[in-house]
This record gives structure tokens, sequence and C-alpha cells, in this order.
């Protein structure tokens, strides 16, 4: 269904609920409370549905990761006897415009998807920029600069965020790099890039570069990437990501950026010569979309740091008709987590009696860093765990091997595999899994699921190991 048309929007009813944002929570909680015959409207201010996830997030970066997945098998096919060793071990040429469309059409047929599902759910389909004027009242501009006014009883804020990127004056030069919006616009490969960042999209997205060929440099402040996780992953995906011959820049900070002829000059603090790139990416961090969205005239309070607007476990705000969902609530920041606040809000305000206390719980969220190898994590690192049980009440069971998939390689081409279980007490509750190795991705849902029934480690015992796998590894640890 395309957005309403000018004449639609002049004679608007007042919604029951009325969404700001198309991504991941606001296309969850519109449908969901559609689907209880709720009168509800949502906007969205890009021509595109589905928000960061569908359009520069998880979707199109999913499949730059296969590519690379793709690019890495390959790499290994002449040990499984495919071709000559050396021939094979030659990549065939990568078409990265040719899969850049491709990828774009399926997103584009995605974006399509998203608009039909909203019909089912008899949701209309607003295309503006929304700002409040009231607690009742937003303003909608059209892309074509006129404005209308649309009234709700209700308003679900799920307007996300973007990317951060340190200014001129912080960073001369600076604006010279893209962010990972950016990075879903690149037409051609470059052959030398910049990653600048510790996080999940540093981390993903220097991954993809490498694997798929090009001279990557990951510059981090610290000497470990992904510093709010297990130190089991840091150092093995940091000792990895090594050896593979990315090159990692630690204790580096950016201190200007120069453009010539050739590229950029990205001069660090960690070397005299600054590193020649044709593309740098600056993955630093997100902050919310909220600056312009008139907050103060509903009387919603923000942090005034990022932007976020913070809500209670039932995803209320200050304001009483008023609800925050997703990336804006500065929670946690995955798409699951967004669909399924959502969901759980449209089920309190507009769903049967038994979903009169619904809400999501933030505790024990599995989530999965695809890098190379991938990374699943859920529950408490051991630090965490250490800090709020006490060293001697913890048992932490860990292995480290190589996967058989690695069986037929030679040691260049192997990849490494390390699970770890945080245990509690007597019975040894399980309160944190952290795996790095191929196929952790796919591994962590169900293994998940059981630590959130609060599986102990003689559960994990009990379950007979299917063999032969990597998992089998979990339920045999010693
Ligand atoms: P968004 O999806 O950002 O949607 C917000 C929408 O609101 C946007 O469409 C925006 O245009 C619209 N909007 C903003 N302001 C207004 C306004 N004033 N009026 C109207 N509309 C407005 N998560 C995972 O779980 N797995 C992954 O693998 C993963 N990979 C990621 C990779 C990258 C590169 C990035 C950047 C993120 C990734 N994420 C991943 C995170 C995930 O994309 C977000 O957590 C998720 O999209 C948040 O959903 P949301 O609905 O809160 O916000
Ligand atoms: P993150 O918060 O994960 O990482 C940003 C990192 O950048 C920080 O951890 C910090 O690491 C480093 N950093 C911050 N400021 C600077 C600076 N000025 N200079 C250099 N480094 C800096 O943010 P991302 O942008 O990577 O991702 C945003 C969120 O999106 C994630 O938190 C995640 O929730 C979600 N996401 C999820 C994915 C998934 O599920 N697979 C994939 C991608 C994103 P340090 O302190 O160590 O320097």
């Amino acid at each position: 269904m395309p957005p309403l048309d000018k004449k639609q929007t002049e004679q608007l009813p007042q919604y029951d609920v009325f969404v700001i944002g198309g991504g991941s929570g606001g296309l969850a909680s519109a449908r969901r409370a559609g689907s209880y015959g709720a009168k509800v409207g949502l906007v969205e201010a890009t021509y595109r549905l589905g928000g960061t996830c569908v359009n520069v997030g998880c979707v199109p970066k999913k499949i730059m990761w296969y590519t690379a997945d793709m690019a890495d098998n390959l790499r290994k096919a002449a040990a499984y006897g495919f071709g000559p060793e050396a021939e094979a071990l030659a990549l065939p040429k990568f078409n990265w415009t040719y899969l850049k469309h491709k990828r774009d059409a399926y997103i584009k047929r995605l974006n399509g998807i998203y608009e039909k599902n909203l019909i089912n759910d008899k949701v209309d389909y607003h295309e503006g920029y929304a700002s409040f004027l009231s607690k009742n009242e937003i303003q909608i501009e059209r892309p074509d600069g006129s404005k209308y006014t649309v009234t709700a009883k209700k308003f679900i804020i799920a307007v996300g965020g973007r990317p951060t990127i340190p200014s001129d004056k912080d960073i001369p030069g600076a604006s010279y790099g893209i962010n990972s919006d950016g990075f879903f616009d690149i037409e051609d490969q470059p052959k030398r890039v910049a990653v600048v960042g510790a996080g999940y999209i540093a981390v993903e997205l220097a991954g993809v570069f490498h694997s798929l060929g090009t001279e990557t440099h990951l510059m981090i402040r610290y000497d470990k990437v992904l510093r709010t996780f297990d130190p089991m992953l840091q150092d093995v995906l940091g000792e990895h990501m090594v050896k593979t011959g990315l090159k990692v820049h630690q204790k580096t900070h950016v201190q200007k950026v120069e453009k010539t002829a050739n590229g950029l000059l990205v001069y660090t603090d960690s070397s005299e010569q600054p590193v020649e790139v044709d593309v740098l990416l600056w993955a630093v961090g997100r902050h919310a979309n909220t600056e312009k969205l008139g907050l103060d005239k509903a009387g919603v309070k923000s942090n005034e740091k990022n932007g976020d607007v913070i809500a209670d476990e039932y995803q209320n705000t200050n304001v009483e008709n008023i609800y925050s969902i997703g990336d804006v609530s500065g929670k946690v920041l995955l798409t699951p987590v967004a669909i399924a606040a959502g969901r759980r809000l449209s089920n309190r305000l507009f769903g049967p009696p038994q979903y009169k206390d619904d809400k999501l719980s933030y505790e024990d969220i599995p989530s999965v860093v695809f890098s190379h190898p991938t990374i699943g994590s859920i529950g408490m690192t051991e630090p965490e765990a250490t800090e709020k049980y006490g060293k001697d009440n913890l048992k932490i069971y860990k292995t480290s091997f190589r996967a058989m998939s690695c069986a037929m390689l030679d040691e260049d081409h192997k990849s490494p595999t390390s699970y770890k279980l945080v245990c509690v007490g007597k019975e040894e509750k399980v309160v944190g899994l952290h795996l790095i190795g191929d196929g952790s991705d796919e591994m962590l849902q169900g293994f998940g699921v059981a630590i959130k029934m609060g599986a102990t480690k003689a559960d994990f015992d009990n379950c007979v190991a299917i063999h032969p796998t990597s998992s089998e590894e979990l339920v045999t640890l010693r």
C-alpha cells in the first residue's frame, strides 16, 4: 500500500495509537495493535519501510557476511580436493558492484512486503517527518514540504538512531570518512580501508572487507575489540584477526584525515606515518533520532547526552500516553528486542486481558556478532559474574579446539573455536554462555532457550551429544 495521499490526509480520524518510525519496533507494534482492531497509524520519514535493520543494518550486512563467508570457503576448497591446490586457492574474481545491485533489489522487495503487511493489519501508512505539537498531536511534513497534523490518544516513539561521526572540529577531515550507512552505498570494492571502532559494527564490517580481499586496517582505542564481551571472546577474535593478516592498530586515535589524489591519509597518534586508504569508515557508536522530534512540546524527557527517550520496564515514558521502544529507548540495540518490546506493548495496550501486564524481559538476551568466525553470547561475562557472585561461587567450564571442519585444512586456514560456560552456586546454574567458532550464530538460539528456563550444568550434561558437531562439546564439558 502506498502512503496516504494528500486528499486522504485531509480527513483523518483520531487514532487509538500512532507510531512514529517504520523500523523493526514501529512496524511490529503497529501491526500487533492493528491486529486487535485498534485504529492505528504509522509514519516513516524515508521512502522505505523496514528501518535500519532492513535498509542499512542486519539484512544487507548479513548478505555481505555470507559473501565474505563464501570467499573464506572458496579459499579452503582446495584442501577438500577441489582443483590443484595453487589454482583453487587463487580466489575467483569478485564483482562487488554486481552483488551490491542484487542486494539493493532484494531490499527493495522487502520494503514492498512491509508495505503489504501494513494493509493486512489495517494500519494507515503516512510518509513524512513527524514532530510533536503537544502530547496528543503531531505534525507531519511530507516530502514535498506540505504539512498536516494527526491526533491520537497514544503515541509510540520508535524513531531509532543513526551513526555517530566525530566532528571536523575534533578531528580535522573526519567528514571525509563514511559510516555504516555509507558502507551500503559503496559501488566498487575499495582496495584499502580503515575502520575505526571496536564494537559490533567495526568488527563485522572490517571482517567483510578483509575476507573479500581489501587491505583492512582496524583502528581501536584500547588493546582489545568487543570490550563489553567476555575476555575469552576478545582474545580469541583479536588474535585470529591478526593471524589472518587484518591490520589491527591497537591503542590508536585518529588525529586528522587528509584527502589526496590517491585517497585518504589517516594520521594517528600511534605511528609517524599516516595510513593511506581509499575509504575511512567510522564505527564508533550511534545516537537517537530525537533532536527534531519536538519532545519538549509533548513534555517527554530525553537523555541529554545521546537523545535516548528513556522508558520504564513497560516502555512508558514520563508522559502517560507516550511510549518508547527499540533503539531510541537506549537499552539493548537489537532488532528482535525492538520487535519484542513493540509487540508486547501493543499486547498490553490493546490485547486480551491475559496480556494486561505484558512486558519484555531485558535479561539474558542472546546476541551474535557476525565476525569471522562468528561469536554468540548470552548472560553474564566471567568478570560480571565474579563481581555479582564472588569468584568462589563460580565454576567456569572452558574448551578450545579445532572444529572438525578444519580437519582437512592446513594450519593457515584453520579457525579457532572456544566455548565458555559460567555457572553459579552448588547447583551450577548456567548464567553465561560465550561461544566463538564457525556456527556459533546458529548454535546459540537453542541454548538460549535452555538458559532462559534456568538450566544447570547437569541439565546440559543430561542432553545426549549430537556427533560429530562442535556444539556437542557444550554438553560434555568437564
Ligand atoms: P530503526 O530500525 O532505526 O527504525 C526507526 C525508523 O524511524 C527509521 O526508519 C527512521 O527513518 C524513522 N524515523 C526517525 N525519525 C522519524 C520521524 N521524526 N518521523 C518519522 N519517521 C522517523 N541488530 C540485530 O539484531 N542483528 C544484527 O545483525 C544487526 N546488525 C546491524 C548492523 C548494522 C550496520 C546496524 C547499524 C545495526 C544492526 N543491528 C542489528 C541493530 C538493528 O538494526 C536495530 O537495533 C534495529 O533496527 C532497531 O529498530 P528500531 O525500530 O528501534 O529503529
Ligand atoms: P558499539 O557501541 O557496539 O561499539 C562502538 C565502539 O566504538 C565502542 O564500543 C567503543 O569501543 C568504540 N568507540 C567509541 N567512541 C570511539 C571513538 N571516539 N574512537 C574510537 N573508538 C570509539 O556500537 P556500534 O556502532 O558498533 O553498533 C551499535 C549497536 O548496534 C550495537 O551496540 C548493537 O547493539 C547493534 N548492532 C548489532 C549487531 C548484531 O547484532 N550482530 C551488528 C551491528 C550493530 P572502545 O570503548 O573499546 O573503544
